[in-house]
Protein backbone atom coordinates (compact mmCIF):
# COMPACT_ATOMS: atom_id res chain seq x y z
CA UNK A 1 0.00 0.00 0.00
CA UNK A 2 1.31 3.73 -0.76
CA UNK A 3 -0.13 6.54 1.04
CA UNK A 4 0.68 10.31 -0.17
CA UNK A 5 1.26 12.82 2.82
CA UNK A 6 0.51 16.24 0.88
CA UNK A 7 -0.01 18.22 3.50
CA UNK A 8 1.89 19.28 6.49
CA UNK A 9 1.06 16.49 9.32
CA UNK A 10 2.89 15.69 12.74
CA UNK A 11 5.43 13.06 13.09
CA UNK A 12 3.38 10.56 14.69
CA UNK A 13 1.25 10.20 12.21
CA UNK A 14 3.62 9.83 9.81
CA UNK A 15 5.39 7.28 11.98
CA UNK A 16 2.01 5.21 12.73
CA UNK A 17 1.45 5.22 8.65
CA UNK A 18 4.89 4.00 7.85
CA UNK A 19 3.77 0.60 9.73
CA UNK A 20 1.55 -0.13 7.37
CA UNK A 21 2.48 1.27 4.40
CA UNK A 22 4.72 3.44 1.95
CA UNK A 23 4.50 7.05 3.05
CA UNK A 24 5.80 9.95 -0.03
CA UNK A 25 5.88 13.16 1.93
CA UNK A 26 5.32 15.92 -0.59
CA UNK A 27 3.21 18.79 1.25
CA UNK A 28 3.99 21.49 -1.48
CA UNK A 29 2.69 19.09 -4.36
CA UNK A 30 0.93 21.07 -6.84
CA UNK A 31 -2.89 20.42 -8.27
CA UNK A 32 -1.58 19.20 -11.72
CA UNK A 33 1.23 16.89 -9.70
CA UNK A 34 -1.46 15.78 -7.72
CA UNK A 35 -3.71 14.89 -10.55
CA UNK A 36 -0.87 13.59 -12.06
CA UNK A 37 0.42 11.13 -9.91
CA UNK A 38 -2.65 10.50 -7.30
CA UNK A 39 -3.20 6.56 -9.91
CA UNK A 40 0.15 5.23 -7.81
CA UNK A 41 -1.90 6.18 -4.28
CA UNK A 42 -4.02 4.00 -2.07
CA UNK A 43 -4.45 6.82 0.44
CA UNK A 44 -3.98 10.50 0.77
CA UNK A 45 -3.71 12.44 3.81
CA UNK A 46 -4.24 15.75 3.71
CA UNK A 47 -5.61 18.85 5.87
CA UNK A 48 -6.80 21.80 4.17
CA UNK A 49 -4.20 23.00 1.30
CA UNK A 50 -4.91 19.92 -0.58
CA UNK A 51 -8.08 20.48 -2.64
CA UNK A 52 -9.69 16.80 -3.93
CA UNK A 53 -11.28 17.93 -6.71
CA UNK A 54 -13.61 15.88 -8.93
CA UNK A 55 -10.93 15.70 -11.13
CA UNK A 56 -8.54 14.68 -9.15
CA UNK A 57 -10.77 12.45 -7.62
CA UNK A 58 -12.02 11.05 -11.35
CA UNK A 59 -7.65 10.86 -11.91
CA UNK A 60 -7.18 8.52 -8.86
CA UNK A 61 -7.59 4.98 -10.30
CA UNK A 62 -6.25 2.92 -6.78
CA UNK A 63 -7.04 5.55 -4.02
CA UNK A 64 -9.18 3.69 -1.46
CA UNK A 65 -9.03 6.59 1.41
CA UNK A 66 -9.25 10.39 1.41
CA UNK A 67 -8.40 10.94 5.55
CA UNK A 68 -8.51 15.30 6.55
CA UNK A 69 -6.53 15.50 9.80
CA UNK A 70 -9.19 17.80 11.14
CA UNK A 71 -12.46 18.56 10.87
CA UNK A 72 -13.88 20.50 7.96
CA UNK A 73 -14.09 18.80 4.36
CA UNK A 74 -14.81 21.49 2.14
CA UNK A 75 -11.98 21.03 0.18
CA UNK A 76 -12.71 17.60 -0.90
CA UNK A 77 -15.36 16.73 -3.14
CA UNK A 78 -17.85 14.31 -1.11
CA UNK A 79 -19.80 13.54 -3.83
CA UNK A 80 -17.45 12.94 -6.57
CA UNK A 81 -15.03 10.52 -3.81
CA UNK A 82 -18.50 8.81 -3.07
CA UNK A 83 -19.22 8.08 -6.52
CA UNK A 84 -15.75 6.56 -6.80
CA UNK A 85 -16.07 4.50 -3.81
CA UNK A 86 -13.08 6.58 -2.03
CA UNK A 87 -14.36 7.09 1.75
CA UNK A 88 -13.59 10.26 3.02
CA UNK A 89 -12.78 10.22 6.69
CA UNK A 90 -12.01 13.19 9.12
CA UNK A 91 -10.93 13.59 13.21
CA UNK A 92 -13.53 15.30 13.99
CA UNK A 93 -13.06 15.09 17.93
CA UNK A 94 -9.48 16.54 17.18
CA UNK A 95 -10.31 20.42 17.67
CA UNK A 96 -13.00 20.51 20.28
CA UNK A 97 -11.00 20.98 23.26
CA UNK A 98 -8.64 23.19 21.56
CA UNK A 99 -10.87 25.66 20.57
CA UNK A 100 -12.93 25.37 23.79
CA UNK A 101 -9.47 26.57 25.51
CA UNK A 102 -8.95 29.57 22.62
CA UNK A 103 -12.60 30.51 23.82
CA UNK A 104 -11.68 30.82 27.37
CA UNK A 105 -8.33 32.88 26.69
CA UNK A 106 -10.51 35.48 24.86
CA UNK A 107 -13.29 35.57 27.26
CA UNK A 108 -10.50 35.95 29.98
CA UNK A 109 -9.08 38.70 27.71
CA UNK A 110 -12.58 40.71 26.99
CA UNK A 111 -13.26 40.36 30.76
CA UNK A 112 -9.43 41.44 32.08
CA UNK A 113 -9.16 43.72 29.51
CA UNK A 114 -5.72 41.42 28.74
CA UNK A 115 -5.06 42.65 25.23
CA UNK A 116 -5.42 46.32 25.31
CA UNK A 117 -3.32 46.20 28.92
CA UNK A 118 -0.72 44.63 27.37
CA UNK A 119 -0.54 46.92 24.43
CA UNK A 120 -0.38 49.91 26.63
CA UNK A 121 2.24 48.49 29.10
CA UNK A 122 4.91 47.81 26.30
CA UNK A 123 4.67 50.74 25.14
CA UNK A 124 6.01 52.08 28.53
CA UNK A 125 2.71 53.50 30.29
CA UNK A 126 1.39 52.07 33.63
CA UNK A 127 -2.73 53.16 33.58
CA UNK A 128 -3.27 50.70 36.29
CA UNK A 129 -7.13 52.74 36.66
CA UNK A 130 -8.19 52.41 32.51
CA UNK A 131 -7.99 48.42 33.39
CA UNK A 132 -10.20 47.04 35.60
CA UNK A 133 -12.04 43.96 34.26
CA UNK A 134 -14.67 41.94 35.30
CA UNK A 135 -14.94 38.76 36.94
CA UNK A 136 -16.11 35.42 35.57
CA UNK A 137 -17.80 33.89 39.08
CA UNK A 138 -21.20 34.25 39.54
CA UNK A 139 -21.82 35.32 35.95
CA UNK A 140 -23.89 33.67 33.47
CA UNK A 141 -22.86 31.61 30.36
CA UNK A 142 -24.79 31.90 27.28
CA UNK A 143 -24.08 29.57 24.92
CA UNK A 144 -25.15 29.54 21.04
CA UNK A 145 -24.86 25.21 20.08
CA UNK A 146 -24.20 23.13 22.68
CA UNK A 147 -22.66 20.37 19.90
CA UNK A 148 -18.63 19.46 20.53
CA UNK A 149 -17.18 22.55 21.29
CA UNK A 150 -20.11 24.27 23.09
CA UNK A 151 -20.12 21.70 26.26
CA UNK A 152 -16.42 21.94 26.48
CA UNK A 153 -16.69 25.41 27.08
CA UNK A 154 -19.57 24.74 29.65
CA UNK A 155 -17.40 22.21 31.64
CA UNK A 156 -14.77 24.60 31.52
CA UNK A 157 -16.91 27.79 32.45
CA UNK A 158 -18.32 25.41 35.32
CA UNK A 159 -14.54 25.36 36.57
CA UNK A 160 -14.78 29.73 37.53
CA UNK A 161 -17.97 29.02 38.86
CA UNK A 162 -20.51 30.53 36.22
CA UNK A 163 -23.86 29.25 35.51
CA UNK A 164 -24.77 28.45 32.31
CA UNK A 165 -27.76 28.70 29.33
CA UNK A 166 -28.17 27.52 26.44
CA UNK A 167 -30.06 28.02 22.84
CA UNK A 168 -29.44 24.84 20.45
CA UNK A 169 -33.33 23.79 19.26
CA UNK A 170 -31.65 20.80 17.77
CA UNK A 171 -30.72 19.06 21.19
CA UNK A 172 -33.31 17.15 23.68
CA UNK A 173 -33.19 19.08 26.87
CA UNK A 174 -32.22 15.71 28.62
CA UNK A 175 -29.26 15.27 27.03
CA UNK A 176 -28.54 19.71 27.64
CA UNK A 177 -28.51 18.23 31.29
CA UNK A 178 -26.42 15.78 31.07
CA UNK A 179 -23.95 18.08 29.42
CA UNK A 180 -24.88 20.91 32.58
CA UNK A 181 -26.95 23.38 31.04
CA UNK A 182 -30.12 24.30 30.87
CA UNK A 183 -31.54 24.57 27.26
CA UNK A 184 -34.07 28.08 26.48
CA UNK A 185 -34.69 30.23 23.72
CA UNK A 186 -32.73 32.67 21.91
CA UNK A 187 -33.97 35.98 23.45
CA UNK A 188 -33.73 34.50 27.03
CA UNK A 189 -29.70 33.17 26.68
CA UNK A 190 -29.44 36.95 24.73
CA UNK A 191 -31.26 38.50 27.89
CA UNK A 192 -29.49 37.03 30.38
CA UNK A 193 -26.24 35.98 29.82
CA UNK A 194 -23.13 37.80 30.89
CA UNK A 195 -21.25 36.34 28.31
CA UNK A 196 -22.65 35.05 25.14
CA UNK A 197 -20.15 33.02 22.97
CA UNK A 198 -21.55 30.74 19.72
CA UNK A 199 -20.63 27.41 18.42
CA UNK A 200 -22.81 26.95 15.51
CA UNK A 201 -22.17 26.07 11.89
CA UNK A 202 -22.65 28.90 9.33
CA UNK A 203 -25.82 27.63 7.59
CA UNK A 204 -28.74 29.64 6.06
CA UNK A 205 -30.43 29.58 9.32
CA UNK A 206 -27.30 30.74 11.42
CA UNK A 207 -26.29 33.78 8.99
CA UNK A 208 -26.20 37.15 10.79
CA UNK A 209 -28.29 35.50 13.73
CA UNK A 210 -26.39 37.79 15.64
CA UNK A 211 -27.60 41.32 13.96
CA UNK A 212 -28.57 45.00 15.31
CA UNK A 213 -31.82 43.62 16.73
CA UNK A 214 -29.95 41.01 19.18
CA UNK A 215 -27.36 43.36 20.16
CA UNK A 216 -30.58 45.70 21.40
CA UNK A 217 -31.62 43.19 23.85
CA UNK A 218 -28.08 42.26 25.23
CA UNK A 219 -26.93 43.27 28.93
CA UNK A 220 -25.21 46.70 28.64
CA UNK A 221 -22.03 44.74 29.71
CA UNK A 222 -22.49 41.48 28.13
CA UNK A 223 -19.69 40.24 26.33
CA UNK A 224 -20.07 38.38 23.39
CA UNK A 225 -17.22 35.71 21.71
CA UNK A 226 -17.34 34.21 17.89
CA UNK A 227 -14.89 31.06 17.34
CA UNK A 228 -17.05 28.98 15.14
CA UNK A 229 -17.83 30.51 11.70
CA UNK A 230 -17.59 34.72 10.32
CA UNK A 231 -21.09 35.68 9.56
CA UNK A 232 -23.06 34.28 11.90
CA UNK A 233 -22.44 37.65 13.82
CA UNK A 234 -23.42 40.44 11.37
CA UNK A 235 -20.07 42.71 11.76
CA UNK A 236 -21.49 45.97 10.86
CA UNK A 237 -24.22 45.66 13.76
CA UNK A 238 -21.55 44.28 16.12
CA UNK A 239 -19.45 47.55 15.49
CA UNK A 240 -22.54 50.26 16.11
CA UNK A 241 -22.88 47.95 18.86
CA UNK A 242 -19.51 48.14 20.31
CA UNK A 243 -18.82 51.94 19.20
CA UNK A 244 -22.16 53.00 21.00
CA UNK A 245 -20.91 50.96 24.39
CA UNK A 246 -24.51 49.08 23.83
CA UNK A 247 -22.51 45.64 24.76
CA UNK A 248 -19.42 45.42 27.25
CA UNK A 249 -17.16 43.77 24.39
CA UNK A 250 -16.89 41.27 22.32
CA UNK A 251 -13.79 38.36 20.73
CA UNK A 252 -13.34 36.90 17.33
CA UNK A 253 -11.25 34.49 15.88
CA UNK A 254 -13.56 34.30 12.33
CA UNK A 255 -14.47 37.14 10.30
CA UNK A 256 -17.47 37.69 7.30
CA UNK A 257 -14.20 37.97 5.03
CA UNK A 258 -10.70 36.33 6.05
CA UNK A 259 -8.85 38.35 6.30
CA UNK A 260 -10.64 41.33 7.51
CA UNK A 261 -9.03 43.89 5.65
CA UNK A 262 -10.17 47.19 5.97
CA UNK A 263 -12.87 46.04 9.08
CA UNK A 264 -13.86 49.18 11.05
CA UNK A 265 -13.74 46.71 13.94
CA UNK A 266 -10.16 46.90 14.29
CA UNK A 267 -10.23 50.91 15.30
CA UNK A 268 -11.94 49.29 18.60
CA UNK A 269 -10.45 48.80 21.85
CA UNK A 270 -13.29 46.77 23.57
CA UNK A 271 -12.70 44.01 21.09
CA UNK A 272 -10.17 41.09 20.80
CA UNK A 273 -9.64 39.43 17.36
CA UNK A 274 -7.40 36.58 16.69
CA UNK A 275 -6.51 35.41 12.68
CA UNK A 276 -8.81 32.06 12.64
CA UNK A 277 -6.15 30.22 15.26
CA UNK A 278 -8.70 28.57 17.65
CA UNK A 279 -7.72 25.27 16.70
CA UNK A 280 -4.00 25.49 16.01
CA UNK A 281 -2.02 23.70 19.08
CA UNK A 282 0.39 21.32 18.53
CA UNK A 283 -1.74 19.34 20.13
CA UNK A 284 -4.60 19.31 18.15
CA UNK A 285 -2.61 18.92 15.06
CA UNK A 286 -0.87 16.27 16.58
CA UNK A 287 -4.09 14.39 17.72
CA UNK A 288 -6.01 14.79 14.33
CA UNK A 289 -2.91 13.18 12.47
CA UNK A 290 -2.56 10.38 14.72
CA UNK A 291 -6.69 10.09 14.70
CA UNK A 292 -6.43 9.71 10.75
CA UNK A 293 -3.14 7.70 10.46
CA UNK A 294 -4.81 4.91 12.51
CA UNK A 295 -8.14 5.39 10.11
CA UNK A 296 -5.83 4.53 7.24
CA UNK A 297 -4.08 1.95 9.23
CA UNK A 298 -7.29 0.21 9.67
CA UNK A 299 -8.94 0.61 6.60
CA UNK A 300 -5.84 -1.47 5.16
CA UNK A 301 -5.97 -4.13 8.04
CA UNK A 302 -9.69 -4.77 6.68
CA UNK A 303 -10.98 -3.14 9.84
CA UNK A 304 -13.82 -0.24 9.71
CA UNK A 305 -12.39 3.26 10.66
CA UNK A 306 -14.71 5.30 12.98
CA UNK A 307 -14.91 8.67 11.07
CA UNK A 308 -16.11 7.71 7.19
CA UNK A 309 -17.85 10.85 6.21
CA UNK A 310 -19.32 8.96 2.98
CA UNK A 311 -20.47 5.35 1.54
CA UNK A 312 -20.78 4.54 -1.83
CA UNK A 313 -24.81 5.10 -2.75
CA UNK A 314 -26.89 1.58 -3.41
CA UNK A 315 -27.42 3.09 -7.02
CA UNK A 316 -26.36 -0.32 -8.27
CA UNK A 317 -28.87 -2.63 -6.78
CA UNK A 318 -32.02 -3.98 -8.15
CA UNK A 319 -34.11 -2.37 -6.71
CA UNK A 320 -35.39 0.34 -10.05
CA UNK A 321 -34.94 3.67 -9.43
CA UNK A 322 -33.11 3.43 -5.70
CA UNK A 323 -30.70 6.55 -6.61
CA UNK A 324 -33.94 8.48 -7.01
CA UNK A 325 -35.45 6.98 -3.92
CA UNK A 326 -32.43 8.12 -2.00
CA UNK A 327 -32.86 11.42 -3.03
CA UNK A 328 -36.75 11.44 -2.47
CA UNK A 329 -35.39 10.34 1.41
CA UNK A 330 -32.86 13.30 1.52
CA UNK A 331 -35.41 15.59 0.36
CA UNK A 332 -38.20 14.40 2.89
CA UNK A 333 -35.58 14.51 6.08
CA UNK A 334 -34.85 18.05 5.30
CA UNK A 335 -38.08 19.01 4.50
CA UNK A 336 -39.48 17.37 7.98
CA UNK A 337 -36.49 18.65 10.01
CA UNK A 338 -36.92 22.35 8.41
CA UNK A 339 -40.89 22.13 9.01
CA UNK A 340 -41.70 20.79 12.39
CA UNK A 341 -41.07 23.20 15.60
CA UNK A 342 -38.91 21.83 18.13
CA UNK A 343 -36.10 19.49 18.77
CA UNK A 344 -36.78 16.25 16.96
CA UNK A 345 -37.33 13.49 19.30
CA UNK A 346 -38.82 10.32 17.35
CA UNK A 347 -38.49 9.73 13.35
CA UNK A 348 -40.29 7.05 11.63
CA UNK A 349 -40.15 5.80 8.34
CA UNK A 350 -43.01 4.20 6.74
CA UNK A 351 -42.01 1.93 3.34
CA UNK A 352 -45.30 0.96 0.69
CA UNK A 353 -45.22 -1.04 -2.36
CA UNK A 354 -42.33 -2.42 -3.73
CA UNK A 355 -40.03 -0.62 -2.04
CA UNK A 356 -41.33 -2.21 1.34
CA UNK A 357 -40.50 -5.49 -0.16
CA UNK A 358 -36.70 -5.10 0.10
CA UNK A 359 -34.79 -7.39 2.77
CA UNK A 360 -32.48 -4.13 3.78
CA UNK A 361 -34.17 -0.66 3.73
CA UNK A 362 -31.93 0.44 6.08
CA UNK A 363 -29.46 2.70 3.68
CA UNK A 364 -33.02 4.38 2.85
CA UNK A 365 -33.51 5.73 6.42
CA UNK A 366 -30.06 6.47 6.64
CA UNK A 367 -30.48 8.71 4.13
CA UNK A 368 -33.28 10.30 5.46
CA UNK A 369 -31.65 10.91 8.70
CA UNK A 370 -28.47 12.37 7.00
CA UNK A 371 -31.52 14.88 5.58
CA UNK A 372 -32.74 15.42 8.90
CA UNK A 373 -29.44 15.94 10.50
CA UNK A 374 -27.30 17.67 7.70
CA UNK A 375 -28.95 21.53 7.84
CA UNK A 376 -28.26 21.52 11.18
CA UNK A 377 -24.60 20.02 11.90
CA UNK A 378 -21.12 21.25 11.07
CA UNK A 379 -19.65 18.11 10.15
CA UNK A 380 -21.41 15.92 7.58
CA UNK A 381 -23.94 13.78 8.55
CA UNK A 382 -23.66 10.97 5.90
CA UNK A 383 -25.20 7.67 5.51
CA UNK A 384 -22.52 6.29 7.12
CA UNK A 385 -22.47 8.49 10.56
CA UNK A 386 -26.13 9.06 10.22
CA UNK A 387 -27.50 6.42 12.84
CA UNK A 388 -24.61 7.10 15.35
CA UNK A 389 -24.98 10.71 15.21
CA UNK A 390 -29.00 10.52 15.76
CA UNK A 391 -28.66 8.28 18.41
CA UNK A 392 -26.05 10.51 20.55
CA UNK A 393 -28.65 13.35 19.99
CA UNK A 394 -31.20 11.23 21.74
CA UNK A 395 -33.72 10.66 18.28
CA UNK A 396 -35.54 7.43 18.48
CA UNK A 397 -35.61 6.13 14.81
CA UNK A 398 -37.97 3.40 13.73
CA UNK A 399 -38.52 1.62 9.88
CA UNK A 400 -42.19 0.21 9.15
CA UNK A 401 -44.17 -1.41 6.40
CA UNK A 402 -47.37 -0.76 4.83
CA UNK A 403 -47.77 -3.44 1.86
CA UNK A 404 -50.27 -1.36 -0.02
CA UNK A 405 -48.51 0.90 -2.64
CA UNK A 406 -51.37 3.59 -3.09
CA UNK A 407 -51.71 3.65 -6.33
CA UNK A 408 -47.80 4.18 -6.64
CA UNK A 409 -45.27 1.55 -7.30
CA UNK A 410 -43.55 2.92 -4.27
CA UNK A 411 -44.01 5.14 -1.72
CA UNK A 412 -42.13 6.25 1.36
CA UNK A 413 -43.78 8.35 4.62
CA UNK A 414 -41.47 10.12 7.40
CA UNK A 415 -43.05 11.35 10.59
CA UNK A 416 -41.04 13.63 13.15
CA UNK A 417 -42.18 14.02 16.22
CA UNK A 418 -41.23 17.07 18.82
CA UNK A 419 -42.05 17.24 22.31
CA UNK A 420 -45.30 19.59 20.95
CA UNK A 421 -45.19 19.01 16.93
CA UNK A 422 -46.06 15.88 14.61
CA UNK A 423 -44.87 16.50 11.00
CA UNK A 424 -45.44 14.24 8.14
CA UNK A 425 -44.91 13.42 4.59
CA UNK A 426 -44.72 11.57 2.29
CA UNK A 427 -43.38 10.60 -1.58
CA UNK A 428 -42.70 8.80 -4.60
CA UNK A 429 -40.66 8.45 -7.79
CA UNK A 430 -42.34 9.79 -10.77
CA UNK A 431 -39.80 10.22 -12.98
CA UNK A 432 -38.41 12.45 -10.43
CA UNK A 433 -38.64 12.73 -6.58
CA UNK A 434 -42.25 14.09 -5.50
CA UNK A 435 -44.08 14.67 -2.40
CA UNK A 436 -47.69 13.71 -2.42
CA UNK A 437 -48.95 14.21 1.38
CA UNK A 438 -48.22 16.36 4.00
CA UNK A 439 -49.59 15.83 7.34
CA UNK A 440 -52.40 13.59 5.67
CA UNK A 441 -53.14 16.54 3.22
CA UNK A 442 -52.93 15.75 -0.74
CA UNK A 443 -50.18 17.67 -2.76
CA UNK A 444 -47.93 18.04 -4.98
CA UNK A 445 -45.16 19.16 -4.83
CA UNK A 446 -41.39 18.46 -6.56
CA UNK A 447 -39.17 19.16 -3.59
CA UNK A 448 -36.25 21.86 -4.92
CA UNK A 449 -35.41 25.03 -4.11
CA UNK A 450 -36.47 27.78 -2.00
CA UNK A 451 -39.97 26.71 -0.31
CA UNK A 452 -42.89 28.13 2.23
CA UNK A 453 -44.82 26.07 3.88
CA UNK A 454 -47.67 27.76 6.24
CA UNK A 455 -50.25 25.59 8.42
CA UNK A 456 -53.43 27.74 9.39
CA UNK A 457 -57.23 27.38 9.60
CA UNK A 458 -59.10 27.22 6.61
CA UNK A 459 -61.23 30.53 6.26
CA UNK A 460 -61.77 32.83 3.14
CA UNK A 461 -59.32 35.66 2.43
CA UNK A 462 -55.96 33.83 4.02
CA UNK A 463 -54.61 32.48 0.94
CA UNK A 464 -55.20 35.99 -0.33
CA UNK A 465 -53.46 37.27 2.04
CA UNK A 466 -50.42 35.66 2.33
CA UNK A 467 -50.04 36.17 -1.60
CA UNK A 468 -50.49 39.89 -1.22
CA UNK A 469 -47.72 39.87 1.39
CA UNK A 470 -45.47 37.81 -0.82
CA UNK A 471 -46.01 40.39 -3.55
CA UNK A 472 -45.62 43.24 -1.98
CA UNK A 473 -42.23 41.65 -0.45
CA UNK A 474 -41.39 41.26 -4.51
CA UNK A 475 -41.46 37.58 -4.17
CA UNK A 476 -42.68 35.25 -7.10
CA UNK A 477 -44.73 32.60 -6.30
CA UNK A 478 -43.90 29.66 -8.58
CA UNK A 479 -46.31 26.77 -7.51
CA UNK A 480 -49.17 26.95 -4.78
CA UNK A 481 -50.36 23.48 -3.38
CA UNK A 482 -53.47 24.03 -0.35
CA UNK A 483 -54.78 20.53 1.03
CA UNK A 484 -57.34 20.92 4.27
CA UNK A 485 -59.08 18.23 6.33
CA UNK A 486 -62.40 19.68 6.36
CA UNK A 487 -64.25 23.00 5.05
CA UNK A 488 -63.39 25.67 7.95
CA UNK A 489 -60.69 22.62 9.54
CA UNK A 490 -57.60 22.65 9.57
CA UNK A 491 -55.80 23.38 5.78
CA UNK A 492 -51.62 23.43 4.71
CA UNK A 493 -50.33 25.65 1.73
CA UNK A 494 -47.18 24.91 0.21
CA UNK A 495 -45.85 27.39 -2.20
CA UNK A 496 -42.37 27.47 -4.18
CA UNK A 497 -40.64 30.86 -4.55
CA UNK A 498 -37.94 32.08 -6.79
CA UNK A 499 -36.40 33.22 -3.73
CA UNK A 500 -35.52 33.22 -0.21
CA UNK A 501 -38.05 35.17 2.02
CA UNK A 502 -36.42 37.52 4.40
CA UNK A 503 -37.38 36.70 7.88
CA UNK A 504 -38.95 40.26 8.38
CA UNK A 505 -41.58 38.99 5.62
CA UNK A 506 -41.57 35.49 7.17
CA UNK A 507 -42.39 37.01 10.57
CA UNK A 508 -45.29 38.92 9.18
CA UNK A 509 -46.31 35.89 7.54
CA UNK A 510 -46.57 33.83 10.62
CA UNK A 511 -48.28 36.56 12.42
CA UNK A 512 -51.21 36.78 10.37
CA UNK A 513 -54.94 35.82 11.49
CA UNK A 514 -55.42 32.18 11.22
CA UNK A 515 -52.03 31.09 10.48
CA UNK A 516 -50.77 28.86 13.16
CA UNK A 517 -47.15 28.60 11.45
CA UNK A 518 -45.45 29.66 8.62
CA UNK A 519 -41.69 28.03 7.91
CA UNK A 520 -39.34 28.29 5.16
CA UNK A 521 -37.23 25.73 3.49
CA UNK A 522 -34.54 25.35 1.30
CA UNK A 523 -33.63 22.05 -0.34
P1 LIG B 1 -21.17 20.39 16.30
O1 LIG B 1 -21.76 19.94 15.02
O2 LIG B 1 -20.63 19.37 17.24
O3 LIG B 1 -22.22 21.29 17.10
C1 LIG B 1 -23.00 22.30 16.49
C2 LIG B 1 -24.22 22.50 17.39
O4 LIG B 1 -24.97 23.60 16.89
C3 LIG B 1 -25.17 21.30 17.39
O5 LIG B 1 -25.45 20.89 18.72
C4 LIG B 1 -26.43 21.81 16.69
O6 LIG B 1 -27.61 21.24 17.22
C5 LIG B 1 -26.36 23.28 17.00
N1 LIG B 1 -27.11 24.10 16.05
C6 LIG B 1 -27.25 23.94 14.70
N2 LIG B 1 -28.02 24.92 14.18
C7 LIG B 1 -28.35 25.73 15.23
C8 LIG B 1 -29.12 26.91 15.35
N3 LIG B 1 -29.70 27.48 14.29
N4 LIG B 1 -29.25 27.48 16.57
C9 LIG B 1 -28.66 26.94 17.66
N5 LIG B 1 -27.95 25.78 17.63
C10 LIG B 1 -27.79 25.19 16.42
O7 LIG B 1 -20.01 21.44 15.89
P2 LIG B 1 -18.67 21.80 16.70
O8 LIG B 1 -17.61 20.81 16.33
O9 LIG B 1 -18.98 22.05 18.13
O10 LIG B 1 -18.27 23.17 15.96
C11 LIG B 1 -18.97 24.38 16.28
C12 LIG B 1 -18.49 25.49 15.36
O11 LIG B 1 -17.09 25.72 15.55
C13 LIG B 1 -18.67 25.20 13.87
O12 LIG B 1 -19.09 26.37 13.22
C14 LIG B 1 -17.25 24.86 13.42
O13 LIG B 1 -17.08 25.10 12.03
C15 LIG B 1 -16.48 25.83 14.27
N6 LIG B 1 -15.03 25.52 14.40
C16 LIG B 1 -14.19 26.60 14.37
C17 LIG B 1 -12.83 26.39 14.48
C18 LIG B 1 -11.88 27.56 14.44
O14 LIG B 1 -10.73 27.38 14.06
N7 LIG B 1 -12.28 28.76 14.84
C19 LIG B 1 -12.32 25.09 14.63
C20 LIG B 1 -13.23 24.02 14.72
C21 LIG B 1 -14.60 24.25 14.60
Amino acid sequence: MKVLVADAIDQEGIDKLEDVAEVVVDTSITPEELKNTIKEYDGIAIRSRTKMTAEIIEAADKLKIIARAGVGVDNVDLEAATKKGIMVVNAPESTSVTVAEHTMGLMLSVARKISIADKSTKSGQWEKKLFKGIELKGKTLGVIGMGRIGSQVVSRCKAFDMGAIAYDPYLPPEVAKNMGVELTDLDTVLKNADVITIHVPLTPETNHLISTEQFEIMRENCIIINCARGGIIDEDALYVALKENKIGGAALDVYENEPPEESKLMELDNIVCTPHIAASTNEAQKGAAIIIADEIADLFKGKTPNNILNMPRMDNTDFKDSGKYLDLCEKLGGFISQSINGTIKEVSVIYGGEISKLSNKEIFTRTVLQGILNPILSSPVTVVNAPAVAESRGVQVTEGIRNEGKGYESFIKVVGKTESDEFSAEGTVLYEPKILKVNGYWVDVKPEGHMFIARYKDVPGTIGTVGTKLGEANINVGIMQIGRDTIGGNAVMILTVDHEIPENVLKELSELENVHDAVKIVL
